[in-house]
């Protein structure tokens, strides 16, 4: 199967998994998603590629509960559903916004583990494509 990442600037996505990209400060060591030309910091343009951690923790999160303007939003199918939509703390990194594979809100609480892991999405000329999403990390099933 072929993997098509919804935007290679923000992911690489393999048959090792998937990784966000983002930019690490060469001055003041600063983490951003996505990568940036310069630092949001100290203003330094010594920007270099950093992947990205691949577990964190739940910050803040929400349920969308109706369909987003489209564009850019593209529905997956005939019938909305409601999805969940994230902060998410990589330790010591950048704290990132993201699609939450669990929607059900008694599922979700501040402070989860969670794990990166790949989601298909409709692109935009209606093929499928890969995006990132954090799932919660169940304690003891193997994840
Ligand atoms: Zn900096």
């Amino acid at each position: 199967m072929t993997i098509r990442p919804i935007d290679p600037t923000l992911m690489r996505v393999d048959a090792h998994g998937i990784r966000l990209i983002g930019s690490r400060c060469g001055a003041c060591a600063e983490i951003d998603f996505p990568a940036q030309d310069s630092c949001r910091r100290c203003g330094a343009t010594d920007m270099r590629v950093a992947h990205l951690g691949e577990r964190g923790v739940l910050w803040s999160w929400t349920v969308q509960r109706f369909p987003p303007p489209s564009p850019p939003y593209v529905p997956r199918g005939r019938e909305f559903e409601a999805f969940g939509v994230g902060y998410v703390e990589l330790p010591g990194e950048v704290i990132i916004e993201s699609l939450l594979t669990e929607s059900d809100a008694d599922r979700l609480w501040i402070g989860m583990p969670m794990r990166l892991t790949t989601f298909d999405v409709p692109g935009h000329c209606g093929e499928q494509a890969t995006t990132f999403a954090f799932a919660p990390v169940t304690e003891g099933a193997g994840q």
